[in-house]
């Protein structure tokens, strides 16, 4: 990997802060110490692939760039995305000081934006799992497939306590109880980052977010055209302490490295702008020493005020580096502009640069600053999938079972539901492209083919639904991201419902299975259905789910969130007063295999 070090002339000369018998603090204390103000600042910024070229890395010299959410490159290869990777990192090589780009991604459930990756399921399935070495291990291939391809920081895990299921973020939290938090939020920085926050080489560094609050904002307060994704959390400092900071106190104590900020408010305030709970709280009594990084574009949403002044009260509200994808020129010239004004301080700038420079120190990234193409051929694996795999048959919930599970992989099977035979469902949002989409997106096997392969040679999947034995129906949801899915109705779709009738009017034992990225209402139906099982978002392995269904595995899986009964009980968490949802949180049956 670092052999393209080598053979440049101009690593002969090695620069002074590279000195290996220096620690990181002394040598980013050398590096600060020769920096222009341009330089720091260039650091501050990270741009968006799409928004920059490599030479405007190296005439700006900008310290981070992100791919967002489905910004991949033309031939999405991982070859494709390590000679993008490369192209960037070579031209910030080339400038005065030699600093290295940190290249940041959302894999939130894999390297879900490359074609081809083992996709896991999403966060609620984890939380469903309540494994954290499981997790680990989810974390720890994750880091490998993405450093494979060069990018050196993922933007997760996300750590978002999800209190209200209309939110369209549901699906990329644990659940709705800090317990998950606690137990899983420090599995899943060990395993991106490797032990001892090793993040060198194989390991990525990891990024806990939206701090904070994110997953309990209030219904109808959603900004940005949202209906509750960017709200507003209104609740007491206590229970904003007790529920939402657990997360970042177990991924602090395992050594995260950066940290996100929310779009929300916090009690009217834009978080972005939130001087008490980022320095005080965050930096100064939980002891985070790594960097905070602001979300895409969020310092434009505390409104009000003009650009100057929102960048003026973000960094002084201790925002170290500022995702500004197609903004960073004018991000740049108001933060010059600040600090010559003297309305942000030289040592509030090298507070932030020292941050970031020790991240990059603790990543290798000076000591390789190119792509390690050494796992390309880990990326898809058999052996990774198999993880996942595992991962699916711990996630599902079994809710509701008379007598029908396991199958038998002698009968004959009526397979059908939107989401039978759609791996881009299964995957949901955050996969391939940022909403994610229906259909044939990438490799993976769908539910249908998970059955087919379980069977095969014994039972047979018929169309025919008179001639089933039984029927496996899988209902659920579209595919969406962040506050597109934001939904007050949480509805089965129409098809579902109408197939669903069709199936029991013809008298055939229905087990349902729901891909989806959090509960729908089901109250009106599911006393006609004679099993019914809760697989979440369960990724490219759909075969995990059949392993199950025929009993080849026990359930595992417990709820993650309340189920409600309607929606009108919304939001609905365990311990509130008068809690009575369908099913409660942490319900998850088993099937008895004698
Ligand atoms: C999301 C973040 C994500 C970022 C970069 C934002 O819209 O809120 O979760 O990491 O985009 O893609």
């Amino acid at each position: 990997a670092s052999t393209e070090l080598v053979e440049n002339e101009e690593f002969k000369i090695i620069p002074d802060y590279m000195n290996p018998f220096l620690s990181i603090e002394e040598k980013v204390d050398k590096l600060l110490s020769v920096m222009t103000l341009e330089e720091k600042i260039g650091q501050m910024t990270q741009a968006e692939r799409r928004y920059i070229t490599p030479d405007e890395v190296y005439q700006y010299k900008i310290g981070s760039i992100l791919s967002g959410g489905g910004s991949t490159p033309f031939s999405n290869t991982p070859e494709a995305w390590a000679n993008m990777y490369d192209r960037f990192q070579k031209w910030a090589m080339k400038t005065r000081l030699k600093i290295p780009i940190i290249y940041g991604v959302d894999a939130v459930h894999g390297h879900n934006n490359l074609r081809g990756a083992t996709i896991f399921p999403h966060n609620i399935g984890l939380g469903a799992t309540r494994d954290p070495e499981l997790v680990e291990k989810v974390g720890r291939i994750t880091a490998k497939e993405v450093s494979a391809t060069g990018p050196d920081w993922n933007f997760g895990p996300c750590v978002a306590v999800a209190r209200d299921e209309r939110w369209g973020r549901t699906y990329e939290s644990f659940g709705e109880h800090p317990e998950l938090q606690k137990l899983l939020a420090g599995a899943y920085v060990r395993g991106l980052q490797g032990p001892e926050a090793e993040m060198d080489g194989e390991y990525v560094v990891a990024c806990a977010k939206h701090y904070v609050g994110d997953g309990g904002t209030e219904w109808g307060s959603g900004d940005g055209g949202y209906l509750i994704d960017r709200g507003d959390v209104t609740v007491d400092e206590k229970t904003l302490r007790e529920i939402h900071l657990p997360g970042y106190i177990e991924a602090i104590e395992e050594g995260v490295g950066t940290i996100m900020v929310s779009f929300n408010s916090y009690q009217g305030v834009k978080m972005h702008a939130h001087k008490y709970l980022i320095t005080d709280v965050l930096k100064g009594e939980l002891g985070f020493d790594g960097f905070v990084v602001s979300d895409w574009n969020g310092i434009n949403e505390i409104s009000g005020y003009s650009y100057y002044e929102k960048v003026v009260k973000s960094v002084n509200a201790g925002i170290d580096m500022f995702m500004v994808p197609d903004s960073w020129k004018k991000f740049i010239y108001n933060l010059k502009q600040a600090v010559e004004n003297g309305d942000v301080s030289e040592e509030r700038i090298n507070d932030a640069v020292r941050r970031i420079l020790t991240v990059k120190f603790k990543a290798g990234l000076f000591e390789k600053p190119f792509t390690d193409r050494s796992h390309i051929s880990l990326i898809g694996s058999e052996e990774h999938r198999e993880v996942a795999r595992e991962a699916v048959r711990k996630s599902l919930v079994l809710l509701k079972n008379e007598n029908v599970l396991p199958l038998d992989k002698d009968s004959k099977i009526y397979v059908g539901g939107s989401n039978a035979e759609d791996i881009g469902s299964q995957c949901g949002g955050w996969t391939i492209t940022w909403q994610g989409r229906s259909g044939d997106i990438t490799e993976g096997t769908t539910v249908l083919e998970g059955i087919e392969a379980a069977i095969a040679g014994r039972g047979q999947v018929v169309n025919d639904l008179n001639q089933a034995d039984v029927a496996v129906i899988v209902v659920g949801e579209d595919p969406y991201a962040e506050g597109r899915g934001d939904n007050g109705r949480l509805e089965l779709k129409q098809e579902d419902i109408s197939l669903l009738e069709k199936v029991t009017g013809a008298g055939k034992p229905v087990v349902v299975v729901m891909i989806s990225g959090r509960p729908l209402i089901i109250s009106d139906y599911i006393d006609d259905w004679d099993a019914f099982v809760m697989a979440w978002l369960p990724g490219t392995e759909g075969q995990g789910i059949a392993d199950v269904l025929f009993g080849d595995y026990n359930f595992t899986g417990r709820l993650p969130v309340s189920w409600p009964e309607d929606v009108s009980q919304l939001p609905i968490n365990y311990g509130d007063d008068d809690y009575d949802p369908l099913f409660e949180y942490g319900t998850g049956l088993k099937m008895d295999l004698e």
